[in-house]
């Protein structure tokens, strides 16, 4: 075939294919060049997800007559002129594609008035804007028109001259969550512009202008979220080699989320820095991490967190819509975050409030489930949300109040009438639950979720210490090895558990093609009186399944925790286990020593609390 030079549609439809994914690409590029005109008020509409049309307006510098077709013309830029300002890029676009890229793909109007500054530093604006019209090869002739100050862009039919585009397009719903986040995304990075996003007639983004960072990131998040967030910052002075410039400090400004408000996905997380919103799997794991034992493996912590660093030590053009950056130092970075975050979530008292002063019991619906007993109870208060556990509590605190006779109950009868158990300083309720005091108000505590968090702190120093991986827990041997039943399957998992089952003093060989015979077992296990029977048939299941893997080097540390967590779930004290006021007291005790008493290794919490303000609220002081 012979070489052509390719028509400058196809070029632009191409350079489109790169960064106009979906309407939310569009949203992007043109929300960007609004911010880059210096609006203070950016105003998007879409209609039917962005297919129908997309408006972007704003109250920014505009577009000068004679430059308007400039501006739709494909690597034609007001933002670039020197080669060397790639290296630290101010403004948010540079490449000059987006227009022309856009207007390739769908019938684009740009309506704009101009401002300009004098000599003298005044604003001069236009006394009429204009208009210019493009689709696909086509532009039209520029015509004036009445319009306010700035620019309103407007994209319609999206993809209507690429077919395989358009129909990779989502249902609307899909394509406004998209838009949606991407201006929460860019509206977390400019507080100080105003936002409004309409969807046909509906309001789901608006922002005023002139926000600090915290009120727009509440904002943005949602107010009934406040209370459940925490600030916090950090700064880190870089050393770098003699003779070269010193880069500026790194600077951490962010929000972490309590660990009762964690999410099902990370959808309420965001990682700002120098100003672009990004995604960086580093920085997203190190919040993960900084978390780890303070919330459910599979909840997703509510964080934003902005880092303002040296542009020189971060490159940003890694990326077509530059979502994603390169830092110089990756591991620095994720170390930062993950100890300003973990500084932050230790220092604090995460012990959720159940917040019962918004509750008037009779409107809240009556449990749907039958609980009959000890074990029902608990599953069913493990699943509750925080306000239901609240008109629980309220119940039992009623319970109390009253010393009701009548309500001493058998295991049978409906729980919420048992009379608790008195000890010394503290009420263990309906075994399960212990019920104290601290300076706060009523504290109440889940007794197997707190000691297990306490057994698995106590196992984690013996084995993990201070970092000696030669450690070893102590171990008893069998008088008669402990029979557990085998496949040729299931003994061949033994064997990359070897040094695993060492490090805890397990000592476990085939004895035949189906059983395998336990030998030795941890003495901590013992005392617990925990079955090596039923402990080994779980590890060796859950190594099968693959939630304990053991498979590599590097999966070795998160398995040896997943095998100690199980442990102290196993030596825990379980819901329905009378305490002895020996037991309790200790337990207790621990809860003040030891790191993260609040949640149990799993993450759920150890401990909820009514306030005394939640009190008198409830009742009416
Ligand atoms: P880039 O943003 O990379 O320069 P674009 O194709 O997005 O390229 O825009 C081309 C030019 O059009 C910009 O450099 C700018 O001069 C002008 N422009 C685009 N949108 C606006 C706007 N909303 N207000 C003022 N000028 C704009
Ligand atoms: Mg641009």
């Amino acid at each position: 075939m012979p070489i052509r030079k390719l028509p400058t549609l196809l070029i632009n439809q191409i350079a489109a294919g790169e960064v106009i994914e979906r309407p939310a690409s569009v949203v992007k590029e043109l929300v960007e060049n609004a911010l880059d005109a210096g609006a203070t008020r950016v105003d998007v509409h879409v209609e039917d997800g962005g297919r129908q049309l997309i408006r972007i307006s704003d109250n920014g510098g505009g577009i000068a007559p004679d430059e308007l077709p400039l501006a739709i013309a494909p690597h034609a830029t007001s933002k670039l002129q020197v080669v060397e300002q790639l290296a630290a890029i101010e403004t948010l676009g540079f490449r000059g594609e987006a227009l022309a890229s856009i207007a390739s793909v769908s019938r684009m109007r740009i309506t704009s008035r101009h401002s300009s500054i004098s000599e003298h530093g005044e604003v001069i604006v236009a006394d009429a804007g204009s208009v210019i019209e493009a689709s696909g090869d086509q532009v039209s002739d520029i015509a004036p028109t009445a319009c306010a100050p700035g620019t309103v862009i407007e994209v319609r039919d999206l993809f209507f001259n690429t077919p395989a585009r358009r129909r990779f397009m989502r249902p609307a719903p899909t394509e406004v969550g998209h838009i949606s986040d991407m201006i929460t995304r860019i509206a977390m990075v400019h507080h100080g512009v105003g936002f409004t996003m309409r969807h046909g007639e509906r309001k789901t983004i608006d922002v005023p202008p002139d926000q600090n960072r915290r009120q727009r990131c509440v904002d943005l998040l949602g107010r009934e979220l406040e209370d459940g967030l925490m600030e916090f910052e950090d700064v880190h002075h870089e050393q770098v080699d003699d003779g070269a410039a010193q880069p500026q400090p790194i600077r951490l400004w962010g929000l972490a989320g309590l660990p009762a408000i964690a999410r099902a996905t990370s959808k309420f997380q965001y990682v700002c820095l120098n100003g672009r919103t990004i995604k960086d799997r580093g920085v997203a794991h190190a919040i993960k991490e900084a978390y780890r034992g303070l919330i459910p493996p599979d909840r997703q912590p509510v964080a934003v967190v902005y880092i303002d660093m040296d542009p020189a030590m971060v490159d940003v053009n890694v990326h077509p819509t530059k979502a994603e950056v390169r830092f110089r130092n990756p591991s620095r970075i994720h170390g930062i975050v993950l100890s300003a975050l973990r500084q932050r979530l230790l220092g604090s008292d995460l012990t959720p409030s159940v917040g019962i002063s918004t509750l008037n019991p009779d409107d809240q619906p009556t449990p749907s489930v039958n609980i009959e007993s000890t074990n029902d109870f608990v599953d069913y208060f493990k699943n509750m949300p925080t306000t239901q556990k609240g008109f629980v509590f309220e119940q039992v605190k009623q319970a109390l109040a009253e010393e009701d006779p009548n309500a001493i109950a058998s295991d049978d009868q409906p729980l919420l009438t048992q009379t608790p158990t008195q000890t010394s300083q503290i009420l263990q309720v309906h075994k399960s639950y212990l019920v104290t005091q601290d300076q706060h108000g009523i504290v109440i505590i889940d007794q197997h979720a707190l000691h297990e968090r306490v057994m698995f702190e106590e196992l984690r120093q013996r084995v993990l210490g201070d970092g000696d991986s030669e450690k070893k827990l102590e171990s008893q041997r069998l008088l008669m090895p402990a029979v557990v039943g085998s496949t040729s399957k299931r003994n061949a998992l033994l064997e990359p558990l070897r040094g695993l089952l060492e490090r805890i003093g397990v000592e476990a060989e085939p004895i035949g093609p189906d059983t395998i015979g336990v030998q030795a077992f941890p003495t901590f296990l013992f005392d617990r009186k925990v079955d090596p029977v039923d402990f080994m048939e779980e590890l060796l299941d859950r190594v099968d399944e693959g939630s304990i893997d053991v498979s590599s080097d590097t999966a070795l540390e998160a398995a040896l925790h997943e095998v100690l967590d199980m442990m102290a779930c196993k030596a825990a004290v379980k819901a329905g286990d009378q305490m002895s006021d020996g037991e309790l007291a200790a337990l207790l005790e621990k809860r003040q020593e030891i790191e993260r008493a609040s949640n149990c290794p799993h993450g759920r919490p150890t401990t909820v609390r009514l306030s005394i303000k939640d009190l008198e609220k409830q009742f009416g002081r």
